[in-house]
């Protein structure tokens, strides 16, 4: 037991840990709802509700501390058996301690496992959740009819105060259910969103802005120094002669490459200076409107020195020197990022042209 609530503290941060603790929490409350109900049936001695609650309530105490991967199994029965439960109840009780509320729950509930954070793919559209939700609502009904129609319940088991009080656990549960589902919900809309938007903004491989990104934010700059009167600057780095590195070493080393020039790339991204992969093996930086042009250059010149002199790590533990070109520019009357850049190119062309491995501003 102890050892299954440390799996779930130690993964609660992984896709498949938070299904587990979402599971865990659910058939927790359920056993433990269990409980409080058999202290109902028990002391009314109602058999059929005990022996129902007594097979019940030791299967969600399995369902939580001897976790099945088979979640929607799992899923699958819990819903039956709360379905039945109601059911049963109800017809037993009658309408006043509001078992039919647990109608509201389940409803909630089957919105939710289109939302799997561990199905990696965007669910179709999935009919099921509305075809369960108006079976439910039509129980509720069916309940209502029944207990008017044969003068629900037949015996009055319980008295005035034990039915206050299972209304009021049911009306909370009810609640509860509702408020979890929903927050677990909006969670996985918020999670997915991040995701996305990361996705949207970052190159998968180098882990720096996308050509997309860059464009805003080099747009937002050019619209900044436009307005503070200042020169937009910005840079092209080239790797040189990469294409060797890839058909010497393999396009895997090539990409390993690639990963680590980005992550120092990323450090060099100081002072609100902007780095991203504007495609195959070329970054560009964006300075900030208010850094002068000569301090930018010093930095990337400053770049280049460090890059020349760093050993990049390629497949199985070999290492190589590389060296960039950098063309750079600034420029007072731009318009686009794709304007400034032509400009800069035409420099990072001189550079490859007089020699490679360095910065022609
Ligand atoms: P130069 O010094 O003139 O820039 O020579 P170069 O070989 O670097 O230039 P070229 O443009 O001919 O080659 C660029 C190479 O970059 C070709 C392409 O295979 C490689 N490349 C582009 N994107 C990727 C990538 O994502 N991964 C890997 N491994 N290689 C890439
Ligand atoms: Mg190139
Ligand atoms: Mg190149």
């Amino acid at each position: 037991m102890i050892k299954v609530i440390k799996d779930l503290i130690q993964n609660k941060n992984t896709p498949k840990g938070r299904v587990a603790m979402v599971m865990f929490i659910i058939n927790m409350s359920i056993f433990l709802y269990h409980i409080v109900l058999m202290h109902f049936y028990a002391r009314y001695k109602i058999l059929s509700l005990i022996i129902y609650n007594s097979i019940t309530t030791s299967m969600y105490f399995c369902f939580a501390f001897f976790p099945s991967e088979r979640t929607r199994l799992v899923g699958a029965i819990a819903f039956i058996e709360i379905w039945v439960h109601m059911i049963g109840a109800v017809l037993t009780f009658g309408w006043a301690p509001g078992f039919q509320n647990w109608a509201f729950g389940l409803t909630c509930a089957f919105f939710l496992p289109s939302f799997s954070p561990t199905q990696t793919r965007v669910a179709k559209k999935d009919n099921r959740p509305w075809i369960l939700g108006i079976f439910f609502m039509i129980t509720f009904f069916v309940l209502r009819y029944v207990t008017i129609k044969y003068n629900l319940p037949k015996v009055n088991y319980l008295n005035l105060r034990a039915i206050e009080i299972l209304f009021i656990f049911n009306s909370f549960l009810s609640f509860a259910a509702i408020f979890l589902f929903t927050k677990f919900f909006s969670d996985r809309t918020s999670i997915r969103e991040r995701e996305l938007s990361r996705k949207a903004d970052f190159d998968e491989l180098t882990e720096v802005y996308n050509r997309r990104a860059l464009n805003q934010i080099g747009a937002d700059t050019i619209m900044k120094s436009i307005v503070t009167k200042k020169d937009f600057s910005v840079a092209i780095c080239d790797i040189d002669h990469f294409k060797v590195v890839n058909d010497t070493f393999g396009h895997i080393s090539g990409d390993m490459v690639l990963k680590e020039l980005a992550s120092l790339l990323r450090s060099f991204a100081i002072r609100g200076i902007t780095v991203g992969r504007w495609g195959g093996e070329e970054f560009v930086m964006i300075a900030p409107p208010d850094m002068q042009y000569a301090e930018f250059t010093h930095l990337l010149e400053k770049f280049r020195k460090q890059v020349a002199n760093h050993r990049f790590e390629l497949e199985n533990k070999r290492k190589k020197r590389i060296t960039i070109s950098i063309g750079s520019a600034s420029i007072s009357d731009v318009q686009t990022l794709d304007e400034a850049i032509l400009i800069a190119d035409r420099n990072l062309y001189v550079a490859k042209e007089s020699g490679r491995n360095r910065l022609i501003k």
